[in-house]
This record gives structure tokens, C-alpha cells and sequence, in this order.
């Protein structure tokens, strides 16, 4: 069992997107809130960022962001939270979302969410950290992104292996659930490589 005590939610910047996907990131922040845990994110307030942020509030919690200067104001920084860190650029962002979180939730999102999730399952995929990924799949969003990695396997550029790199969970119980397994043994780079 792995203690879980922050959250790290990757998830889309997009306003235009379906209300669908808007109510499961309001509910994900309420949810993480009621269970004591702390959500970290990219601290704007656009889209599904600001849903999650807004319900994790709304809902007593504790919400730690990340935003780079030069995004302040494109991304509505939040200013209600808990914390935000206004840092020098991205790399600075990412770093420091993932030093402060036990694991990472991945919403539906763009590029900047493909982006954020493949920058840890890769430095899992290196053996440079073991904490949990967890793709939220609302709606079936992920299964385009699952079907890639599939074809990977089959075409011999990913190994069977990776697919433990990361859990698919079609709701916050059974994501808070993948999350809390014993961690996976470090993966090394010979496990890709050999
Ligand atoms: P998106 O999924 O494209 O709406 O972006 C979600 C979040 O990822 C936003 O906070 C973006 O600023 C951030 N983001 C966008 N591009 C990148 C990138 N290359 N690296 C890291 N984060 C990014």
C-alpha cells in the first residue's frame, strides 16, 4: 500500500470542450478534497484546470499550483490557492509538480497533457522514479492514446512491460485504488534496451 497524499492532475487548458468533460474535473477536485489530499497542478484557471482547482476549493481542499511567468496571464493564473508558485518556464513548472506528488492523475487534455503525462512515463520507462500514472479514461478518451501504445508493443519499439508504466481507471475509486498498490520495481533502461 502506497500513501497518498498529493495528486498531481494533468489535464486540458481548453474552454471549449464538453460539459461532460468539465463536470469530471470539478468532481475529481471535490473528490480529492474530501479524502484529505492535496491537489497539485499547473495552477491556471482555464478550463479543466480551473474546474479541478475550483472543486477542490469549493470543497475545503488544498491545492498547490505551478504557472511560468510568461503564462500568468494566458492561463488566468488562480490566485485563491493554497499556494502558487509563479516559476521562470516550463521545465521549472513540471519539476516541481512532480517533487511534490505522490502520483499523477491524467484527465482528458491536448498536447500539453500528452506532454506532461509522456515526460513521466518516461522517466519511469528510465528508472527514475516509480510513482504512480493514472489515465482517467472519461468518456473513452484514452483509448486512442492506449491503442498507440499497443501498437508500439506489436511493432517492437515498447516492450509488454511498459504497459505497467501505467493504469487506465474509468473512475476516481478505482484511480485512488491503482494508485495505493505496492509500487512496481524500478524499471531499467537494459529492460528496453536488451
Ligand atoms: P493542454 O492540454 O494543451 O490544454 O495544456 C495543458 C497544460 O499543459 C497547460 O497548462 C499548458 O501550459 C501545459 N503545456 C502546454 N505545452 C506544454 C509543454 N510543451 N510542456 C509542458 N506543459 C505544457
Amino acid at each position: 500500500m502506497t500513501a497518498i497524499g498529493s495528486v498531481c492532475v494533468y489535464c486540458g487548458s481548453s474552454q471549449r470542450v464538453a460539459p461532460a468533460f468539465r463536470r469530471s474535473a470539478g468532481a475529481i477536485g471535490r473528490r480529492l478534497a474530501a479524502d484529505g489530499i492535496t491537489l497539485v497542478y499547473g495552477g491556471g484557471r482555464v478550463g479543466l484546470m480551473g474546474e479541478v482547482a475550483d472543486g477542490a476549493l469549493a470543497a475545503g481542499g488544498q491545492v498547490v499550483g505551478f504557472i511560468p511567468e510568461h503564462l500568468y496571464e494566458l492561463e488566468a493564473a488562480h490566485t485563491g490557492l493554497t499556494e502558487l508558485h509563479v516559476v521562470d518556464g516550463m521545465h521549472t513548472r513540471k519539476m516541481g509538480m512532480f517533487e511534490r506528488s505522490d502520483g499523477f492523475l491524467v484527465l482528458p487534455g491536448g498536447l500539453g497533457t500528452l506532454d506532461e503525462m509522456m515526460e513521466v512515463l518516461t522517466w519511469k520507462q528510465l528508472g527514475l522514479h516509480r510513482k504512480p500514472v493514472v489515465l482517467l479514461d472519461v468518456q473513452g478518451y484514452w483509448r486512442p492514446l492506449i491503442a498507440m501504445v499497443e501498437a508500439q508493443i506489436a511493432a517492437g519499439f515498447a516492450r509488454p512491460e511498459h504497459r505497467d508504466l501505467f493504469t487506465v481507471a474509468d473512475s476516481y475509486e478505482a484511480a485512488l485504488e491503482a494508485m495505493r498498490q505496492a509500487p512496481p520495481p524500478l524499471f531499467t533502461p537494459i529492460s528496453k534496451w536488451a
